[in-house]
């Protein structure tokens, strides 16, 4: 069942004005509910412009986005979104004001009208699916690292329980191990709580690592939406957007280029193991063969 329906979105910033910029052109895309969905282009390319329709932030200039089941356009349908859709900005953790962690990540929940245990109870769920030690909600959140402060902050997103989840670059500006443990806490969220994920992102390894479907942006315009399976072995299409492609697809092109031809084009470092090891252990194997 969609959750999300675009069609022939158009938007552009100050319109009639001299500011004038397009930057989103006739885009149509659905997305399913309880998908993992990468939206991926280089900078500029409309990615954050796309997500802020997905909570009602912005509405379209022409054309119809559909969320949930209603259309964003409709004003008093806008005023509900914001519960059902959670929008995690891109560097989250400088909208944190709070005093403590904790309050953070209340703070939604308490504007949807939680209060007393239930609220406790909500803040410590969200706390715990973003894996925050429990005595990180007792600290001052400029005290804690950067990475324990990306987590609470979509901790505070989480706390309302949205139905979709929209996080734009959550991996920005974290070390390789940080931002892989913000992605797996995320992807665990997705199967455990059915929930609709979609991430944005210009690191393609990401989207290869947990997303389902991919839809790219060029220049405002949808060049390609499909499995991530498809999309992300097509180098030429990537390159063409201004993207790098995950660095396993271009190791299986170098490798085919040396003539070692892989059954399929890995996406991930495992799946690269296990499509190569094979190959790897035949050929150790052949008599005269170096067995190092
Ligand atoms: P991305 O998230 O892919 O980097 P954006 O959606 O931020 O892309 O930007 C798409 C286009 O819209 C760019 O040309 C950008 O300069 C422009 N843009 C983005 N936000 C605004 C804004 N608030 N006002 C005017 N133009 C904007
Ligand atoms: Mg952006």
């Amino acid at each position: 069942m969609p959750c999300i329906e675009i069609e022939n979105l158009i938007h552009v910033y100050f319109p009639g004005t001299p500011l004038e910029t397009p930057a989103l052109v006739d885009i149509n895309l659905t997305v399913e509910q309880g998908e993992f969905l990468a939206l991926v282009g280089a900078a500029g390319s409309g990615k954050s412009t796309l997500a802020r329709h997905f909570n009602g932030l912005l509405v379209p200039t022409a054309g119809r986005v559909r969320v949930l089941g209603g259309d964003v356009a409709d004003r008093r349908y806008r005023r509900q979104l914001w519960r059902k859709v959670g929008l995690v900005f891109q560097f989250p953790e400088r909208q944190i004001f709070s005093g403590t962690v904790q309050e953070d990540i209340a703070f939604g929940p308490r504007n949807m009208g939680l209060s007393g245990a239930a609220l406790d109870e909500r803040v410590l769920w969200a706390a715990e699916a973003v894996q925050l030690p429990e005595e990180a909600l007792r600290a001052d959140p400029n005290q804690i690292s950067g990475g324990m402060r990306r987590r609470a902050a979509i901790a505070g997103v989480l706390a309302m329980r949205p139905e979709i989840l929209v996080l734009d670059e959550p991996g920005a500006g974290l070390d390789g191990r940080t931002r892989e443990r913000v992605l797996r806490v995320v992807k665990e969220l997705q199967n455990t709580e059915k929930m609709t994920v979609i991430i944005i992102t210009h690191q393609l390894e990401d989207a290869a690592a947990y997303a389902h479907r991919v839809a790219l942006l060029k220049q405002g315009r949808l060049l390609a939406a499909g499995g991530a399976g498809d999309i992300l072995v097509r180098e030429e299409l990537l390159r063409e957007a201004g993207l790098e492609p995950p660095f396993t697809v271009e190791l299986a092109g170098e490798l085919s280029r040396s003539g070692v031809l892989l059954p399929q084009t890995p996406l991930t470092p495992d799946d690269t193991v296990k499509l190569l090891a094979p190959r790897l252990v035949k050929d150790n194997r052949k008599p005269g063969g170096d067995p190092c």
